[in-house]
């Protein structure tokens, strides 16, 4: 015997009044892109559920394609059984059997179909008393138990319910608007991606490249990192930005103090154009504060002059150390951390202003006109698309890799 279903759960969707009926369309669609390496998997939803069919499938290789969907709360395997008390028995075993490590238990038993002879008072005492003959230093315990599993005798058939598993939670991304993400070769900016799919949001990245002065592997690590991205949501557009001639313009005609300040404005002008031309009504960037010379409040405060698009820093009021975490739990961690250098590190000064202001960054600005070259950077920008990750199963995610 095996599982045959997921249940899966959905909390903070629960609370959108009208809106719920769209977030669960648009769970469920996302569901069901998220399972297309399964194809015999089927999406029912019920009230206030959604359940995964099976069919045959992996449990445990669609469990954890369902656990990367955000706007799920919690997930169950569950198995469906004739109502019989063999099939019962064994399917109680199966799903304590889940809970691994688990010490205790409860069952607790529903009877919707009166006609079933055994009643849920009874089934009670019986399947537990068989998980208690089936095991060794396993107790029950109603009050506080490592795994409850639910059995609900139905019409149709008996379903048992084992542990739960923790969803990646958050809304269903696209139900929220779209932000346009800089997305670096750093550590910082794909987590600020994953945290804002997160809240419900799609994303599309623009990335600055500076060739020869950063490598084709550099551009590749960016492509990486947003196909890795891609398994939390679907398919990412990433905007490739030519940056060399502005680069090069900023460090031959800007004082060196103000030229990363300078660089980052023109980063954030590019952006907000791309945005607007996209119709995406904000960008997201991996900006944190006090981290390095460009992130003090001085340095924020100057570079976002240029704009007045909602910039998104989901990092701001993170350590580095809890950035870090996340980068590991979803994976671009080890992409990040490949050694290729991006422009920043390529043309930084080694002493940036780090109280930089706005009145002198635009009295610098005002001897050189850099409106053509932007334009220019703008034409020759070009898309790649990446969604690898979002349609393979694991292990075909480690060939890629
Ligand atoms: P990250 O780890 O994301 O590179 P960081 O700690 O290195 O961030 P900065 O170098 O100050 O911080 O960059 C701040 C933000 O500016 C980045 O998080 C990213 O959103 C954006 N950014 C920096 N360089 C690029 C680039 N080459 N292309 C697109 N966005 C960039
Ligand atoms: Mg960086």
């Amino acid at each position: 015997m095996n599982f045959n279903h997921i249940l899966i759960r959905y909390g903070e969707m629960a609370l959108k009044g009208k809106n719920r009926h769209l977030f669960e369309q648009k769970l469920q669609s996302n569901l069901a892109s998220k399972l297309k390496p399964f194809p015999a998997a089927r999406i029912k939803k019920t009230r206030g559920r959604m359940y995964v069919l099976l069919n045959g499938e992996d449990p445990h290789d669609v469990m954890e394609h369902c656990q990367q969907v955000f706007g799920i709360h919690s997930l169950s395997f569950a198995v469906q059984v004739e109502k019989e008390e063999e099939q019962l028995k064994e399917a109680v075993m199966l799903a304590f059997n889940d809970a691994q490590n688990a010490k205790t238990f409860k069952i607790s038993s529903k009877r919707t179909d009166k006609e079933f002879p055994i009643k849920s008072s009874e089934l009670n005492p019986m399947l537990g008393g068989y998980i208690l003959r089936n095991t060794e230093g396993v107790t029950v315990d109603v009050h506080d138990p490592d795994v409850e599993i639910k059995v609900e005798v139905r019409h149709d058939a008996a379903y048992i319910t084992a542990q739960d598993y923790p969803g990646a939670g958050g809304l269903p991304v696209g139900t929220t608007g779209k932000s346009l993400l800089m997305l670096s070769g750093g550590i910082d900016s794909p987590v600020s991606g994953y945290l804002t799919m997160k809240r419900g949001v799609a994303i599309e990245a623009i990335h600055f490249h500076s060739p020869p002065y950063t490598s084709d592997r550099a551009k590749q690590k960016v492509l990486d990192l947003a196909n890795e991205l891609s398994k939390y949501g679907k398919k990412i557009n990433v905007h490739v930005v030519p940056f060399t001639a502005i680069q090069q313009k900023i460090q031959g005609e800007m004082p060196e103090g103000y030229s990363m300040t300078i660089m980052r404005r023109m980063m954030m002008r590019i952006s907000e154009k791309l945005a607007h031309k996209q119709d995406i009504l904000s960008i997201t960037t991996g900006e944190s504060l006090g981290q390095v010379a460009s992130q003090t409040m001085e340095s924020m405060n100057t570079i976002n002059e240029v704009t007045n698009y909602p910039i998104i820093r989901p990092l701001v009021s993170m350590d580095k150390l809890e950035i870090i975490d996340i980068a590991r739990k979803i994976g671009t961690y080890d992409i990040s951390i490949r050694p290729y250098e991006d422009c920043c590190t390529v043309f930084v000064p080694k002493a940036p202003k780090t109280k930089p202001t706005r009145k002198n960054a635009n009295y610098y600005e005002e001897k050189v006109d850099f409106n053509e070259d932007i334009e220019k950077a703008l034409e020759e920008t070009y898309v790649i698309q990446v969604n690898e990750a979002a349609n393979k199963k694991k292990d075909q995610f480690d060939d890629l890799l």
